[in-house]
């Protein structure tokens, strides 16, 4: 009866020796036979032999379906003999040694565990307990325990641990009874609770008492020993009492023994083993301190240098060099104080918020050293990419919306009617009858009435050509509405403001391109030279703004500060008030200056950048208001920037967390050094805004360092070693963080040396610049040598947690003390250049400004186009707004009816000034929609384009990453925007307000971001059941009603954009994210398709540019794709237009339906695009109607490799 059970495996011979041997073995059992221990002795040492003679046996026993494993165990926990316990324990012990992890998986399965460490405790109470059967057991045990995930916790409950530790304590000469003991001890340790509960045991002692200085003698116990105590010393518990017993020297000591005499590097493990304890002991703010004082950097620093010839030796050098800079000293900024070194007086201040908690902090907030807590450090030093994914999965997740009110519309709480009735005026589009425009003759019709102070007139002149481009706001013709800041605006209060900027309270009046006067200005490092040199010095030379403030001739008090003026700026023109006579005086002087030859040699970049005019940014720039009063114009945004046409690939990883590889190591290294050599260091400040006066250090041992111009952003400059610099980056205005962005000018280099520059007060735990992103750079002698552009230079470019930090107070209790290091290096190629580096490539205000005038003349009759000002910002700065449609073809009541009832789409761009890429998508959009293509024709037929490309101007002009001059993200305030602090925002929602109610909410809202720590561009939509979906609530999410036509966009997108990926796209509401565009106006304003783009800073890791780092022609180019994807949206929304196309629409509802269908079914999908069927292929503008223009690429080009053969073919028969 047996026999069968026995027999199961195929191939198995029904009469195996060993099966029948096992067979009675189970009839003892059963028949509790086992009393008589001989019989079991003996059948059991028949099996011990045949397993040990015969390979065949052990395969017979452990085959699938054998219950000889069973049978096995059955018999250990039965029978009392020790020996036939010994002979199970040997058959084990040979059947578990070999047949890798899948025998140890049965045994456990079985229960087997339990079972030893049930005879371990037994053994143990015997009076002479059999150090035989402790050994086997421990063999077992040692084997076992790392495949049992719950080996730990048993080993406690079962008691087993104190015999294992009483064991190591009796038999410390025993060292074949020593191994196995160690071996399990080691399992053990790796439980925390035993952990802790061995520490108090003495097991430190004992492990302290085995491992010691070089022996070649028992190196395998010692290599345990060290493993178990750095498992025990992941306790922090344990780690004191090593600290306490003064352990850390010891371990240091031990170290350096084996440094030293293990020259053939044949015990690494053990050395290993030894960093590894110091790493866990260093884990505590205690074990830093004992690390530091038992000279430990130095110690590590010198070994890893020993070692670094030695490429089998990394592991060492990389656990080594992870110890030192977990120990290096925390600091502070060297700083007098983190907050902005720049401040914005508020209109008001509002108690509880941001400003005044900052500027209530006491004093010496910012001096910090180490309060970290334990487990932070241990959390953060491992910062990898998965990690950081991991983390942003699970915060995301935790901060998903789960109030289903909060992601129900808004019912009331709407502002009433009168209130929002003021914003009719930017709307004139939607009332305009055009009775007095000529159509026949439309230039006439529009530049022959003269601003009327309340026309319904919509049409403006193009003062870019009618004035000359210098001059181009001093007498602007267009109709404006403005808002003046703060103010609710009342209709009858309404001037027109008379310019599209307005006029500024101080002028920045002159604007001189100078020439260095020889002699007069002691510049004796750019002394000009004949020849090529001359020239070079002469396009050098800076266009500068003088210009004071107001209070400018009062003497210059605190706020008035008087900038040093760069080497390379001579001979400007005195400060002047701003007045008409000076004004003209100072045209005469320019005039003066260019007539003698001195002019910049600006590259002309007209026809490849037909949006740009150099003379026409200095004119914006005058009207542009800035808090530091910049009088300087960066040479990039006077010059402008052409796209390179060379590909820039995302540069591939130099290191990762398991393997530094060397430029990454050397940085680390080099940063240690300045601690173990601290004489070595130079320390020398070469640049601080935070000293009045700026000193102006000229000594040709240095570079030379500014940022006061728009836009710009670097706080500090200091001169570590010869050719490194360390440099501090300004917080956001009222603010005392957010800092990352940068922008900033760099001269006085040496060709060819090695520059590295540290940006040592970066924030975020991670950046793209360790996945391949590098920084910006522009060179001037490029740029006057005809390549005037921003390229991705730098390398050996890494970012890591520095030893700078900053209390948790003056951090605002968040985390995120410590402050990172962003590192590059750069060799420069030009003598004498002025470079500027940047974080992303910049787009100011003033680029801004002077696009929207250059865009204006591109507008043709066929146009219509209205730039008014929403408001003013907290700066004085206006935010313009932009209106563009098509005009009416006639004045025909069909013809008006359909330019109002136009549905409206309604964009905005720029709210956090470090995304500048959001900006130049904008640009893309803006160029796409003033185009002259077929495509951009029908697309202005067919919507109203309500734009606001800088919502936060103020930000961008001071170089701030994230905040207004409110020391606020805006995108955080759409709930309840304040009209004094947030002025761009509480217009921009009103005008969507008045919309809701109207009745013509748009039809599509989106934001344009960037993102800095992922790879495309994508979007977040709002979903209702999405977000259900994704908190796992029991909402009857099915009866929520939802249409699915928030995908439709991004979908579209994916397939024409290829920068686009929808896989990267999320529709869940978080509730950090109540408070922004994307979610307020989805459920304020009632808009189901809003959305916040996100671009990328790094690359794409997808598409056409894939291992691309991406650049202004990809961005530029994705906002056209915007455009001709809103026009494919179109065709699938509007039932008017579809008329001929009925099919298209039982297209979109048959998607809508199978993903109604397709999720409810599974509830927990999250992402769907990839059952959804890609229909839209098909549905190709050029398919439909003939007037396909060239410049959409992408729909000659239809990525059919998503598309099934089948589903391709459905759906064309479908449309055919
Ligand atoms: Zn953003």
């Amino acid at each position: 009866m047996n026999k069968p059970k026995m027999t199961t495996e195929k191939g198995v011979p029904s009469n195996s020796r060993v099966l029948m041997l096992l067979g009675q073995l189970e009839r003892l059992n059963r028949e509790a036979m086992l009393a008589d221990a001989e019989i079991g002795r003996q059948i059991t040492a028949k099996i011990l032999h045949l397993i040990q003679t015969q390979e065949k046996t052990r395969k017979e026993i452990m085959s699938k379906g054998s219950s000889g494993m069973e049978v096995i165990l059955a018999t250990l926990e039965n029978t009392q003999d020790l020996q036939t316990i010994l002979n199970i324990l040997y058959i084990l012990n040979e059947l578990l040694t070999v047949g890798g992890g899948r025998r140890v998986g049965v045994f456990v399965s079985k229960g087997g565990t339990g079972i030893l460490l049930q005879l371990v405790l037994s053994g143990s109470k015997e009076s002479l307990p059999s150090e035989e059967l402790m050994l086997q057991l421990h063999s077992l045990l040692a084997k076992v325990g790392p495949k049992d995930r719950k080996f730990g916790v048993k080993a406690r409950l079962n008691g087993a641990l104190n015999v294992t530790v009483n064991l190591l304590k009796q038999n410390l000469q025993n060292h074949k009874l020593l191994l196995p003991c160690l071996q399990v001890l080691r399992v053990y340790s790796s439980n925390s609770v035993n952990a802790v509960s061995l520490g108090k045991n003495g097991v430190l002692e004992l492990m302290f008492k085995i491992i010691g200085p070089y022996s070649k003698k028992n190196t395998s116990l010692l290599k345990v020993s060290l493993d178990t105590l750095g498992a025990l010393l992941k306790s922090k518990t344990n780690a004191r009492r090593a600290v306490d017993r003064a352990h850390v020297p010891v371990l240091l000591y031990i170290y350096q023994d084996w440094h030293r005499n293990d020259t053939r590097h044949r015990h690494m493990l053990i050395r290993k083993g030894v960093l590894g304890c110091l790493k866990n002991i260093t884990n505590i703010k205690l074990g830093r301190k004992a690390f530091i004082d038992a000279d430990g950097m130095r110690i590590l620093y010198n070994t890893s240098t020993e070692c670094l010839p030695v490429r089998t030796l990394d592991p060492l050098i990389n656990t080594s060099s992870l110890i030192m800079r977990k120990c290096f000293p925390k600091n502070r900024l060297p700083l007098p104080t983190i907050k902005s070194v720049f401040h914005h007086q508020l209109p008001h201040v509002p108690a509880g918020g941001p400003v005044a908690q900052l500027y209530n902090q006491p004093l010496g907030v910012d001096d910090v050293v180490d309060e970290s807590d334990d487990n932070d450090d241990v959390e953060t030093e491992n910062d990898t990419e998965n990690e950081e994914e991991d983390k942003d999965h699970h915060a995301r997740n935790d901060d998903i919306e789960t109030d289903i009110n909060k992601l129900r519309p808004k019912e009331t709480n709407s502002r009433p009617f009168e209130e929002l009735k003021i914003y009719e005026r930017f709307f004139l589009e939607l009332s305009e009858d055009f009775q007095r425009f000529n159509f026949d003759n439309p230039k006439s019709g529009v530049t022959a009435t003269p601003a009327a102070p309340k026309s319904q007139r919509p049409i403006i002149v193009p003062t870019a050509q009618a004035l000359p481009p210098k001059y181009p706001t001093a007498a602007p013709l267009q109709e404006e509405c403005h808002l003046a800041k703060g103010e609710q605006p009342h209709p009858e209060a309404s001037p027109l403001a008379p310019a599209p900027t307005p006029a500024p309270v101080h002028t920045l009046d002159t604007i001189n391109i100078t020439k260095d006067h020889d002699g007069c200005c002691d510049h004796s490092q750019v002394r000009p030279q004949p020849g090529l040199e001359q020239e070079l010095v002469q396009g050098m030379e800076r266009v500068a703004l003088e210009g004071t403030g107001p209070q400018g001739g009062a003497g210059g008090g605190g706020v008035n500060r008087h900038y040093r003026q760069p080497p390379l700026l001579a001979g400007g023109v005195a400060a002047q008030q701003g007045g008409g006579a000076e004004e003209t005086l100072a045209e005469e002087w320019a005039e003066e200056e260019g007539g003698e030859g001195a002019v910049l040699e600006v590259p002309d970049t007209a026809l490849l950048l037909p949006l740009h005019d150099p003379d026409l940014y200095v004119e914006m720039v005058k009207s542009t208001r800035s808090v530091p009063q910049y009088s300087e114009v960066a040479y990039p945004d006077y010059f402008g920037h052409v796209a390179p046409t060379f590909r820039e690939h995302i540069l591939e990883r130099v290191y990762g967390v398991q393997s530094p590889l060397p430029p990454y190591r050397t940085k680390i290294f080099q940063d240690i050094e300045r601690l173990i050599h601290p004489n070595d260091i130079l320390d020398k400040v070469v640049y601080d805004l935070d000293i009045q006066s700026c000193p102006v250090i000229d000594d040709g041992e240095s570079l030379k360092f500014n940022s006061q111009f728009e836009s710009g952003n670097l706080r500090k400059a200091i001169q570590a070693r010869k050719f490194e610099y360390d440099l501090v980056l300004n917080s956001d205005i009222n603010s005392n963080h957010y800092h990352q962005w940068f922008y900033f000018e760099v001269s006085g280099m040496r060709v060819g040396a090695p520059y590295r520059f540290n940006i040592i007060n970066c924030e975020k735990s991670n950046s793209q610049f360790n996945y391949g992103m590098q920084v910006l750079m522009y060179s001037v002698q490029e740029a006057i040598s005809g390549r005037p552009r921003w390229v991705r230079t730098g390398t050996d470019i890494c970012y890591y947690k520095n030893h700078f930090s900053r209390s948790s107070i003056a951090a605002g209790g968040q985390k995120g003390k410590s402050y990172y290091t962003m590192t590059f290096s750069m060799t420069f190629n030009h003598k004498d250049d002025v470079c500027y580096f940047a974080y992303h490539y910049p787009y100011t205000y003033s680029t801004l400004k002077m696009h929207l005038q250059k865009l204006e003349a591109l507008r043709t009759p066929q146009i219509y186009m209205r730039q008014d000002i929403l408001c003013e910002t907290l700066g004085g700065n206006s935010c313009p707004l932009l209106t563009i449609t098509a005009m009416p073809e006639s004045t025909s009541n069909d013809q008006i009816c359909q330019f109002r009832n136009r549905p409206l789409v309604f964009l905005s761009s720029r709210v956090h000034p470090g995304e500048t890429n959001a900006s130049w998508v904008m640009k893309g959009t803006l160029e796409f929609l003033m185009g002259s293509s077929p495509l951009a024709h029908s697309l202005r037929e067919a919507y109203i384009f309500k734009i606001v490309p800088m919502l936060n101007p103020d930000g961008v002009v001071n170089g701030n990453h994230r905040c207004s001059l409110s020391g606020e993200d805006l995108n955080r305030q759409w709930q309840s925007p304040s009209p004094e602090l947030h002025p761009t925002i509480y217009h921009t929602k009103s005008l969507l307000q008045y919309l809701a109610a109207i009745q013509r909410a748009p039809l599509v809202f989106c934001d344009y971001h960037g993102h800095s720590r992922k790879k495309n561009v994508f979007m977040y939509g709002c979903s209702l059941k999405e977000t259900v979906w994704q908190t796992n609530i029991s909402a009857t999410s099915c009866e929520l009603h939802e249409d699915l036509g928030y995908r439709t966009l991004p979908k579209i997108l994916s397939q024409t954009a290829p920068a686009f990926s929808m896989a990267s796209c999320s529709f869940v509401v978080e509730r950090s994210k109540e408070a922004t565009a994307r979610v307020v106006v989805w459920r304020e304003i009632g808009v189901q398709r809003s959305y916040t783009m996100e671009s990328t800073l790094c690359g794409c890791d997808q598409g056409k540019y894939k291992g691309l780092q991406i650049g202004t022609r990809e961005l530029e180019e994705m906002g056209a794709q915007f455009c001709v994807a809103l026009l494919r949206l179109k065709r699938l929304t509007s039932p008017l237009e579809l008329r001929n196309h009925a099919h298209l629409l039982d297209v979109e509802s048959d998607l809508i339906e199978t993903r109604c269908k397709v999720s409810s079914s599974s509830p927990s999908t999250y992402v769907l695009e990839d059952e959804e069927h890609s229909f839209m292929e098909e549905v190709d503008y050029s398919a439909e109607s003939g007037d396909e223009p060239d410049n959409d690429p992408d729909a000659a080009d239809p990525h059919d490799n998503r598309l099934s053969d089948s589903e391709s073919n459905n759906h064309r028969d479908s449309l055919t």
